[in-house]
């Protein structure tokens, strides 16, 4: 296995579905446990992890606003508690392998979290402990992709892993096209100019603004996580 291991602070990205698995339920424990071994053997070696958790396993204010009178911002403000019970979830399960993590959330619930305090997360992770954010911006009309390269710009985090349930970004629709390919590299360009839906244009015109990579890989193959974490080659690489 080469090792090269290329970045020193990272932000990884788990969205809601990654962690449901292949249940009907909302968390997979199993995914948690796996999510949480893998960045446990790379904290060991010194790398920095920052999270930043989805909600859409459980809420997605989009799908949401209009129903029985719930508008689009209370609805994107349930999303984003629906991230905090995420965050929860895998801080403890990080937590019962050893490896010290601190939630923190971009409003207030200091009776569960800490609130987001952009040095004190860089100092936690200076420390060794993982920082997992949550309830995404803190703001409705935006992401948690947004949240992870916003993060990911404010701690000088190296690069955005976006972990998903697909093998990376392929150049047509796997699902109707057999002949879709899956793609090494791919530039910012690319991926706005043709649609790509990789992450919201918000969150990708940030990470091209910011220079900040993204890498789109399974969290499902044993061992990805790590590999991303290590630099070494998994899915799709965006850059310039
Ligand atoms: N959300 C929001 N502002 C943010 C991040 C998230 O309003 O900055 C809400 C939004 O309603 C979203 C939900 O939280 O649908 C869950 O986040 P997201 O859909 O990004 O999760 P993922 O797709 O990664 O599971």
């Amino acid at each position: 296995v080469e090792s090269e291991r290329k970045w020193q602070r990272v932000l990884l990205k788990v969205s809601g579905e990654a962690l449901a698995g292949d249940h009907t339920e909302n968390i997979d424990p199993k995914v948690t446990m796996s999510i949480a071994r893998e960045v446990a053997s790379v904290t060991r070696l010194g790398i920095e992890v920052a999270i930043v958790v989805g909600g859409g396993n459980i809420f997605r204010g989009a799908s949401r606003a209009g129903c029985s009178g719930l508008d689009r911002s209370s609805a994107d403000y349930i999303g984003m508690l629906a991230t905090v019970m995420n965050a929860i979830f895998l801080q403890a399960t990080m937590e019962s392998l050893g490896v010290p993590t601190r939630v923190q959330t971009a409003f207030r619930m200091s009776e569960v979290a800490e609130p987001y305090i952009r040095r004190r997360a860089v100092r936690h992770l200076e420390k060794g402990r993982v920082v997992i954010f949550a309830a995404g911006t803190g703001n409705p009309f935006f992401t948690t992709d947004t949240a992870a390269a916003l993060r990911c710009a404010e701690i000088n985090a190296e690069v955005v892993l976006k972990a998903t349930n697909v093998d990376g970004v392929y150049d047509a629709d796997p699902k109707q096209n057999p002949n879709a390919r899956l793609l090494d590299t791919l530039s910012y360009y690319e991926v706005t100019s043709k649609d790509l839906s990789v992450m919201d244009m918000t969150a990708i015109t940030l990470c091209q603004e910011n220079n900040i990579p993204v890498v789109v890989f399974n969290l499902q193959k044993e061992g990805n996580i790590a590999k991303a974490i290590m630099g070494e080659k998994v899915g799709t690489l965006i850059s310039n």
